[in-house]
């Protein structure tokens, strides 16, 4: 048998990260396999998240892991894509529980908050002590969430908040959520309110009979004469452009995520075929099943290097939406293709949890469809190719 080469080998990123970088990444990968890994399939058919984990996350700093400050680890944007990509090798709702803390959560505590606020909020969302969402979408009000009907109106020195949110995650176990609503007003401008659980008129009902990330929460946030304090107005925020900034963040987030549950499909695909045999041979040794390997390979090697290429230019400050909406639109559609593979390639025992492909599959359906569907992000990249804005 010919010398075998690692992935990792074959892609060769290791002289192009810092040891920093690599350090995170590694923890986070020895985490993931020792303390997440064994409890997963268990939530996974449970549908919860194993909560208990959530301070050992924290330990990580893995929650706001690319912000400066207010006990955040501070890491490179090249850096937090790394640990992203670790926890999403492990599950998409492991990721998804970090992209929306840090990237939905306190970037927007930190970009639009003012310090009395960032003082408030950030050390205890970084510690993970804090838990929170993001509430932009509603039940009729999804790809266009400019025609969202949450109204805040002022009341005195409160904000009365009215309106439903949809498909929320961590809506259900959150401690605080940044919901988004038309200010009555200010001639319906849109902005930011940090919304505490436990203010009357806010409720978080889940989302039941989930097929798709099922290890992560899902759930509306319910706002009925919900008096806020204008002290909980994020005073940055002004127009849509205020929660768009903050999908950005997540969606770069995401481009680096889900190159994690490939590569754990993937390598799934290539062990199940050195080890299963048929025909007196492993299934790695037919041809069409090589094709479908390399393809993998090379699918996985191209995302990971566009990933690095943006993740260096966010870290120069020179990534623009156009280029993140690339990312996330190329990277999800690979992974997930690649999921649907993988779990041809492991015959009928690829339909149950035995192995993780169908898992990922499932989860990447919503990967695929949140922060900005794959037809939107076409259209979003269509637009500044063109000019031509095909969907406003
Ligand atoms: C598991 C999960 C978690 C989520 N978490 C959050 C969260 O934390 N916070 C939050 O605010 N939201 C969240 N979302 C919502 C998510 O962002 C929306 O589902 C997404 O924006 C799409 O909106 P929609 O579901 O209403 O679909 P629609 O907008 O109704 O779209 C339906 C279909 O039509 C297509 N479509 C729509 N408009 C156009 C057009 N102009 N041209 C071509 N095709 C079009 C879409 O691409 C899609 O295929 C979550 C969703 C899921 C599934």
């Amino acid at each position: 048998m010919a010398l075998r080469m690692t992935l990792d080998a074959l892609m060769a990123i290791e002289p192009l990260l810092s040891d920093e970088e690599r350090a995170a990444r590694d923890a986070t990968r020895a985490w993931v396999n020792e303390r997440f890994r064994p409890q997963l399939t268990e939530a996974h058919r449970q549908g919860e998240f194993p909560k208990a984990l959530i301070p050992e996350l924290a330990e990580l700093g893995v929650f706001g892991a690319n912000l400066q400050g207010y006990g955040c680890a501070g890491m490179s944007n090249v850096g937090y894509g790394l640990v992203l990509q670790e926890l999403e090798r492990g599950d998409s709702g492991l990721r998804s529980m970090c992209s929306v803390q840090g990237a939905l959560v306190m970037f927007p505590i930190l970009t639009f908050g003012n310090e009395a606020q960032r003082q408030r909020y950030l050390p205890g969302l970084a510690a993970g002590t804090l838990m929170g969402c993001f509430g932009l979408t509603e039940p009729t009000a999804g790809s266009d969430p400019g025609s969202m009907k949450t109204t805040a109106r002022k009341d005195g020195d409160h904000y009365i908040l009215d309106g439903i949110k949809a498909w929320i995650t961590d809506s259900p176990i959150a401690d605080l959520a940044v919901v988004w609503a038309k200010v009555e007003d200010e001639g319906q401008l849109i902005r930011g309110f940090i919304v505490e659980r436990g203010t009357p008129g806010f409720s978080t009902p889940e989302v039941e009979g989930k097929f798709s990330l099922r290890a992560s929460p899902t759930g509306e946030i319910h706002l009925t004469d919900c008096r806020v304090p204008a002290a909980n107005l994020l005073p940055g925020t002004g127009g849509l452009k205020s929660p768009l900034l903050c999908l950005t963040q997540a969606r770069f987030g995401i481009g680096w995520g889900v190159i994690g549950a490939a590569q754990d499909c993937f390598e799934t695909a290539l062990a199940y075929g050195l080890e299963r045999r048929q025909f007196n041979r492993p299934l790695a040794s037919f041809q069409l099943y090589q094709a479908e390997l390399t393809e993998m390979a090379t699918q996985i090697t191209n995302a990971q290097l566009l990933a690095l290429h943006y993740g260096r230019l966010k870290d120069q400050g020179r990534l623009v939406p156009e280029q993140v909406s690339l990312l996330k639109r190329n990277n999800v559609r690979m992974a997930r293709d690649i999921a649907r593979n993988a779990r041809a390639l492991l015959g009928g025992i690829g339909i149950t949890d035995a192995y993780p492909a169908i898992r990922h599959m499932m989860n990447l359906e919503s990967v695929y469809t949140y922060e900005g569907t794959h037809e939107i992000h076409t259209l979003a990249v269509a637009r500044a190719l063109t000019g031509i804005a095909a969907f406003e």
